[in-house]
């Protein structure tokens, strides 16, 4: 059978700034049969996150990624449906999900290393399941619930930054959940910062490319910051950290600000912010949501329960076609999206 596939072209170098034409699209083949124990399935969605670009290096840093390879086929986190099936607990018409979906129109997969989804979990919007009810949404709340030290009365203000992000936009939604008084995003956009308001809740938002950050974060949080959700590092973050409280703490989510620098992971904070962080006792743990999958269960729950009560706010970006897929992962990694960046890979 004749497939599309997107692989991995060229290798952006260690220090480089990926573009689209590090992925090709191209055509190839695959098996007419499945053998027992696989299944067929037709590609409908595709995710694509900051996380990749690790993996486009040859040596990708961190041991539980691996690099891809140039010129074999890309893979992430990706949904789609049963075409055919020789496994036993699958049947043509179901939806399934794989952290490591290969970027291709139709695939053969090991049937036993898929997920079932039940799209009215989620009120039928499938690609949900790669975001807000998915690994994005689980890092947000199991970040939060884990390294976040929230309480319900606590009167504690959080800070997120790459707030209107896939995990941003959902932290701070959850941040209010679980009982934070105050929260307070920062992203790139006027736009950006309106949605944030307007839409999903935050109690103000600071556009980061326009002004004084450190001026505005003082003035948005008079008492200081108590839980800073970081998705992003670098100056943003040393800024933030310089006002946080005694005994308060960083949520280290993300470092994207550093993912095209060739620096350890997590990148150590300048001597004058350690000493911030060490004399007021911050603490500032490394967060890896794979390391909590055995409360992925439970926690898909809660999200879909808050996104059908209309608790939690989704927003996605939707790019459509396979081949748009490397435009998608640079316009992401530049700021182009808001909430979860998913390529539709069916029409
Ligand atoms: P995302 O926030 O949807 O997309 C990236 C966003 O980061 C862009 O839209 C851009 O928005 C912002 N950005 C890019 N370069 C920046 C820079 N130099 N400075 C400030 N902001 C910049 O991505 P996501 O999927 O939600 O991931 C967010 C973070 O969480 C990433 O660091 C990712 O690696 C991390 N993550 C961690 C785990 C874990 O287990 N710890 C799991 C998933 C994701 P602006 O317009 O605001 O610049």
């Amino acid at each position: 059978m004749i497939i599309q596939r997107v692989v991995l072209n060229s290798r952006p170098g260690k220090n480089g700034v990926p573009v689209a034409e590090n992925f090709r699209l191209e055509q190839s083949t695959i098996a007419d049969t499945i053998q027992v124990g696989q299944v067929r399935v037709r590609t409908l969605y595709l995710s694509v996150d900051p996380y990749m670009r690790c993996r486009m290096n040859e040596d990708t840093g961190s041991d539980y990624l691996l690099p891809w390879q140039l010129s074999e086929v890309a893979d992430g986190g990706g949904i789609g449906v049963v075409e055919e099936s020789k496994h036993d607990n699958l049947a043509k018409g179901d939806f399934v999900t794989s952290f490591n979906w290969p970027w291709q129109t139709v695939a053969i997969l090991d049937g036993s290393l898929l997920q079932k989804l039940v799209p009215q979990l989620v009120n039928g919007r499938l690609s949900y399941f790669l975001g807000a009810a998915g690994i994005t949404g689980l890092t947000a709340l199991l970040g939060i619930r884990e390294k976040g030290h929230v309480a319900a009365g606590a009167n504690q203000t959080m800070v997120v930054s790459g707030a209107a992000g896939a995990c941003g936009s959902l932290a701070g939604q959850i941040g209010r959940l679980e009982g934070c008084s105050r929260v307070v995003g920062i992203a790139g956009t006027d736009e950006k910062c309106s949605i944030l308001v307007q839409e999903m809740g935050f109690d103000a938002a600071i556009n980061y490319k326009k002004g004084n950050v450190a001026e505005q974060l003082r003035e948005l949080c008079p008492g200081g910051v108590d839980v800073y959700f970081d998705n992003v590092g670098g100056d943003i973050s040393d800024t933030v950290i310089s006002q946080m409280n005694q005994n308060s703490h960083i949520i280290l989510c993300g470092q994207i600000s550093q993912y095209n620098k060739d620096v350890p992971y997590p990148p150590p904070l300048p001597p004058d912010i350690e000493k911030i962080q060490k004399e007021r006792n911050i603490t500032r743990e490394r967060f890896l949501v794979l390391n909590y999958m055995d409360k992925q269960e439970a926690s898909v729950l809660q999200l879909c329960q808050w996104i059908q009560e209309g608790k939690l706010k989704v927003r996605e970006t939707m790019v459509e076609g396979l081949a748009n897929i490397g435009d998608a992962f640079q316009s992401m990694m530049n700021g182009g999206n808001i909430g979860k960046q998913i390529v539709s890979v069916s029409k």
